[in-house]
């Protein structure tokens, strides 16, 4: 069963979930790219999916990309 994300528990779960803050106001999709603010005073987009479930809570300065770990 899919769980329906909406921009209020999306905000709810990035504060509670990271450092970061959700920038964006609406959401469309999980394929949208959402705009975050970063701790460190970045901005970065992601997708929530990545934001979730890949662990991508940050920009990618505190955060780099990486292949394999
Ligand atoms: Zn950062």
């Amino acid at each position: 069963m899919n769980k329906r994300w909406t921009i209020d528990k999306i905000e709810k779960f990035v504060t509670e979930n990271s450092d970061s803050t959700l920038l964006t106001k609406e959401y469309h999709g999980f394929s949208q790219k959402l705009l975050f603010k970063c701790s460190c005073g970045n901005n970065f987009e992601k997708t929530f999916t990545k934001f979730k479930n890949k662990n991508q809570r940050k920009c990618d300065v505190c955060q780099p990309p990486k292949e394999s770990r």
